[in-house]
């Protein structure tokens, strides 16, 4: 099963282009289920069943929909693992960023190579490799579902209560990510929100009558200024005021000002700290003459905690790898993913299983093309000892969500 997967290298790569080409911005739907359909060919011969469609609708956008590709094979067997990523990506149509470059170096640059089309590309190679060369024996204990999603990268809004059922149908999860550097596992990830304080105040000409006025400018300053102030306060918590809105014309007093901002959260109870924090300071804005502060928002994943269950399979995953020759470390790190969703709702998973790379997010995101077939043994191995009942299937987390 190695020996083929190392000869997948080329194959591998020219998928991964193939796929990069094809925009798949999160806001851009002609492209999603372009992308989908390619999905659907490619996981097709992996089971029995064909692929399912999941028609994925959201309340707050009633005139939108999206699909995640759901592919099933042996849900009567013992164990029951998840494989799950999306195809999505940060980059749309109007983005410059749509080429893939090839330049014979060991780097593949492209929109979404890392983030990660390149990791759905070592989730289906080891896959195939599993399904195509284990022995029924050992088959027969192991059954899979891959779950697609096309919206993880604006918090998984459309597919979220799917996750959830993912998490409560399965017994461990891998997700394919992109490696941290030096291709280290995710041990830990931070909960992310995004908010927005929206200030009104009262306009009034700068001339005529300034005191009149209630400029919601500066009230909105005050609002950043304090809870910029709360960094540091509590450990592992970070807020960045990432966007401030408002004013016109220089020769009126702004009646209406928008802060946005990003939240990290380390542990559940962050959440609440936060909330009461920031529920206190537009109390005292509030407080003042004709203004009018609300906040509006969500925690949309929630904190991934190390956990005993993710570390038993950290352990083992990186016992594979010393067994193909090379060490494998992990550590916690800041960005949230699915696998914070699906570990809230129980799921011990580990989630950046897909290739090593680099500037993910912006016009230099790369991966590495000598960890593709590394990434998809690393998978495959995993999958094979789980089978044969060599490793210990984690306990399920307790479920916060
Ligand atoms: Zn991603």
């Amino acid at each position: 099963m190695l020996n083929w997967i190392d000869e997948q290298g080329a194959a591998m790569t020219n998928r991964i282009a193939e796929w990069a080409s094809l925009c798949s911005g999160s806001e851009y739907p002609a492209g999603l289920d372009a992308m989908c359909s390619k999905l659907e060919a490619a996981f097709h011969p992996l089971s029995p069943k064909p692929p399912e469609l999941v028609p994925l609708t959201l309340a707050s956008r009633p005139l939108e929909s999206r699909t995640a590709l759901r592919v099933v094979c042996r849900r009567e067997a013992p164990i029951l693992i998840l494989l799950a990523g999306h195809y999505d990506t940060v980059f749309g149509p109007q983005h410059p960023f749509q080429d893939v470059v090839r330049d014979g170096t060991n780097l593949l640059r492209g929109p979404g190579v890392a983030d990660m089309k390149g990791g759905l590309v070592v989730m289906l190679t080891a896959l195939s490799a599993f399904e195509s060369l284990a022995p029924a024996a050992l088959k027969e204990r192991l059954g899979w579902e891959v779950f697609l999603n096309p919206d993880e990268e604006i918090g998984s809004p459309f597919s979220r209560s799917h996750l959830v059922e993912c998490a409560k149908q399965n017994h461990l999860g891998l997700l394919f990510e992109p490696a941290l550097p030096g291709g280290r596992l995710a041990s830990a990830r931070k909960g992310s929100g995004n908010f927005a304080v929206v200030v009104r105040g009262r306009a009034a000409h700068a001339g005529r009558d300034p005191e009149r006025g209630r400029n919601a400018i500066r009230v909105a300053a005050d609002f950043v200024r304090v809870i910029d102030d709360l960094n540091g306060k509590r450990e592992g918590v970070f807020i960045n005021v990432g966007r401030i809105e408002g004013g016109g014309p220089l020769n009126i007093v702004p009646d209406a000002a928008v802060v946005r901002y990003n939240v990290r959260t380390l542990r559940a109870e962050d959440e609440g700290w936060l909330t009461a924090e920031v529920a206190a300071i537009v109390a005292i804005l509030n407080g003042r003459d004709g203004i009018r502060a609300e906040v509006s928002g969500e925690f949309a994943s929630p904190p991934k905690p190390e956990s005993r269950a993710t570390n038993l399979m950290l352990g083992d995953i990186a016992d594979g790898a010393r067994r193909l020759g090379f060490s494998l470390e992990w550590q916690p790190t800041g960005g949230a993913c699915d696998g914070n969703k699906l570990a809230a709702a129980g799921l011990a998973n580990v989630d950046n299983l897909g290739p090593r790379g680099g500037g993910l997010h912006s016009a230099d995101e790369h991966i590495e093309l000598d960890s593709l077939s590394e990434r998809a043994k690393l998978a495959a191995l995993y999958l094979w000892r789980l089978a044969a009942g060599e490793l210990r299937v984690p306990d399920r987390e307790v479920a916060r969500a």
